[in-house]
Order: structure tokens, then sequence, then C-alpha cells
């Protein structure tokens, strides 16, 4: 009889977000026709940019014609995309060949796909409240998994330490959930603790583009001596608004090796083998994202969306909540008011102010007692949100 992947069962009962929405619906069945304020899933709402619209039809026609037609693409991304993506950490400062990047399709696949380059012995740091994928990932995989609890007393930005140490080290900056942000010093103190201990880190950069403090890094690359040690995930999700069209990018220094294993040459392997590459049509979509005209209209989405932060985070500040995150990040991380659990605070605003958040414990245990508030929402009911808040004082 077939064994089956018995890692699965060691999985919690149910993701999160799924949680969330079977809570919701049940509402919804309960109350027909209630309008939600939906500040839960980390979803965008606005549509993608012009110029993103533009290259994707652009790219559609191409299709069309014998001459501009794409068949299969080259498993590790379009050149001219590689090279744009290069360019603008060149640009930055950051210098990468086109060749240490690879063009993914999402955040969430390259997480989950990395793994196969370490062997299953490896530990998994996971420094929580954190993004929920790397610990499912890691348990399907049967890794043995570290946790670093983070609190409130640390900033939700822990040091490195004796408890933390172990093969691969999963940092993500602008976190998920809690919007916090490592400065130069505490990344790169990750940087030398990695290399000291031979680690590798997985730098998740999902949120690098709501950076706006000049002195934060947005690239673990910035850091000296990070690409000894460091691979970097990055997408287009929440930069762009490309949740739905799918596109990212991963950076593997080919100077990275461990045992005479290069990781940028067994990616390559690892691509070719079990990927066809992205499609045309969504790279040509992205790569407008890198020309001056995509960078202004994605930088003013993420205004708006700065802006949504501004009212929530007013709201705190009138009620006396505490809370962390919403100026380089566009999650919001607040403390549940009159030491209320996280679940017992969504359902309060579910019930009591049609309001959907994300409980903090969904992120890990230390979550406890604090709650996400997304910012992606529309600002209607964002404004409404924000006064149903202060009505509860
Ligand atoms: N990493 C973090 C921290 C995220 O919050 C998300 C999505 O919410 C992802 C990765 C996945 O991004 P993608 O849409 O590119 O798969």
């Amino acid at each position: 009889m077939i064994t089956p992947n018995m890692h699965y069962a060691d999985l919690k009962e149910s993701y999160l977000f799924y949680h969330i929405a079977q809570k919701t619906k049940a509402y919804l069945e309960e109350n027909p026709g209630t309008h939600l304020y939906r500040m839960g899933i980390g979803d965008v709402s606005l549509p993608l940019c012009d110029a993103a619209i533009t290259a994707l039809h652009g790219a559609v026609d191409d299709q069309a014609v014998k001459e501009r037609f794409h068949g299969y693409m080259p498993e590790c991304g379009m050149p001219s995309l590689r090279h744009t993506i290069a360019e603008h950490y060149r640009d930055r400062g950051v210098a990468i060949t086109d060749e240490e990047v690879f063009v993914s399709s999402g955040a969430s696949d390259e997480l989950g796909d990395i793994l196969d380059l370490f062997d299953r012995s490896c530990s998994a740091l996971v420094i929580e409240p954190a993004y929920p994928a790397y610990v499912d990932a890691n348990i399907m995989a049967g890794r043995k998994i570290v946790h670093l609890p983070a609190s409130r007393d640390n900033g939700f930005l822990p040091a490195p330490c004796e408890e933390a140490k172990a093969d691969l080290l999963y940092i993500c900056s602008p976190n998920n959930p809690t919007g916090a942000v490592f400065n130069r010093e505490q990344l790169q103190a990750w940087v030398d603790f990695a290399k000291e201990n031979g680690s590798v880190i997985l730098f998740d950069a999902a949120y690098e583009a709501f950076v706006e403090d000049e002195s934060l890094p947005h690239s673990i690359f910035e850091m000296k001596g990070a690409k000894e040690c460091a691979i970097e995930i990055c997408s287009l999700s929440k930069t762009a608004g490309f949740t739905g069209t799918r596109l990212g990018y991963t950076v593997i220094p080919e100077a990275l090796e461990r045992n005479g294993m290069h990781f940028h040459d067994m990616w390559v392997r690892n691509r070719t083998t079990k990927t066809n590459g992205v499609s045309y049509i969504i790279q040509k979509g992205g790569e407008a994202i890198f020309t001056p005209e995509g960078q202004r209209q994605i930088k003013a989405n993420i205004r708006f969306y700065k802006g949504n932060a501004r009212i929530l985070m007013e709201a705190l500040d009138e009620l006396g909540i505490w809370y962390c995150g919403g100026k380089n990040a566009p999650y919001i991380w607040m403390e549940c008011p009159d030491g209320m659990d996280s679940w017992a605070y969504f359902d309060h605003l579910l019930h009591n102010m049609q309001i959907v958040g994300t409980p903090g414990e969904g992120f890990g245990a230390c979550g406890e007692g604090y709650f996400r508030l997304s910012t992606f929402g529309s600002r209607e009911d964002t404004i409404v949100a924000a006064k149903r808040l202060l009505e509860s004082k």
C-alpha cells in the first residue's frame, strides 16, 4: 500500500484565512445582505496600474502575430526582465548580476519550492508572529522548526540569540503581520549570525516597496556579507497589485555555497526541471512596473494604502490603543482592548461592528492578545471601520 506524506497529519487543522472565511460566511448566512468592512486578508483592492495594463494588452497582441509570438519561456525568466530587475537593485546601490535574478510566479510558490535546495534534516527558524506559510511548508517537509517568539518589548524585532540557531532563518521585513521593519544595524546582526553559524537566511521582501524611511533597508543584500548567506524572495503582489496576475522574483547570489554546492546553480537545475517558465504575457506586464512611469503609478497606489493606514492609526491613537506598523508596511498590529484574546476580539468586531480583521494568534502563539488590520481595503470601508472603532470607546 502506498504511504502518504504523513507530515500532513501534523498540520494545524485549518489554515488561518480559511477559518476566518468560515466564520465570516456563517455570520453572513445569519445576517444576509450585511456589508462587511474587510480589514482581514491581505489582498489588494486597487486595479493594476495603466502601465501594466498597456503592456499586458501589447503582449496579448504579440501572441496573435507569427513574428512576435512566444511559446515556452526561459525557465529562469525572460532575459530582459531579469536585466530590468537587476538594474532596479543596481540603481539602489545593490550590485547583483542579471543571472542572479530568477523570475517566479510569486513569493508563496518560491517560499515552498526553494526548500528543495535543502536537506530535510535542516532545521528552520521562524520568528513569530509570522506569515503562516513558513511553518506549514516546513511541517509538510518534516523539518524541525525552531520558534523564536517576538514581543512588544523588542518591538517585534528580536535580535539573534542562542535559541535562534537553525540552518534556515526566515526573516520577513517589513513584517507580516506586525508591520515592524529591521533597521540596518539589526539586519546586519542577523547576517553576521547566519555567517557565524553557516545558516542560510530566506529573506522575504514581499513588502519592501512600502518602506518609506530612507534609513531602513529594502533588501538583505544592502548588508555586508549577505551574498554569502542569503536568498531574497520578492513579489509584485503587494508592490504592484499582482496578487491575481502572479509574478515575483528571487535573488540567489552566485557566491552562496555550502559543502561545495552552489545554490544558484542548483536552482537553475531545479527550475529547468520543474518549470517551463512564467507566461510571456505576465512577464511583459511585470516589466512595465520597472519603467519610470510604472514606478510612478505603483507609488501612487502605495500612497493610497498609506492613506488608509493613517486613518486607522489616528483612530487607534485617539482610543489610546498600542500598535506598531502602518508606516513602512501595509499592516497595523494592535493590542486587543480590555485584555480580550484575539479570536474573542475577532468575534466582537465581526458581530458588533461588522469589521473583519485577523486574530494575532493565527500567526503564532505569541500573537495572542494582538490583532492585524490590513490597509488594503477601500477608502470608504476604512473610514467607516475607523469611525466604528471610535464609537466603541
Ligand atoms: N510573503 C508574505 C510575508 C506575504 O504576506 C505574502 C502574501 O500575503 C506572500 C509572501 C505571498 O506573496 P505572493 O502573492 O507573491 O505569493
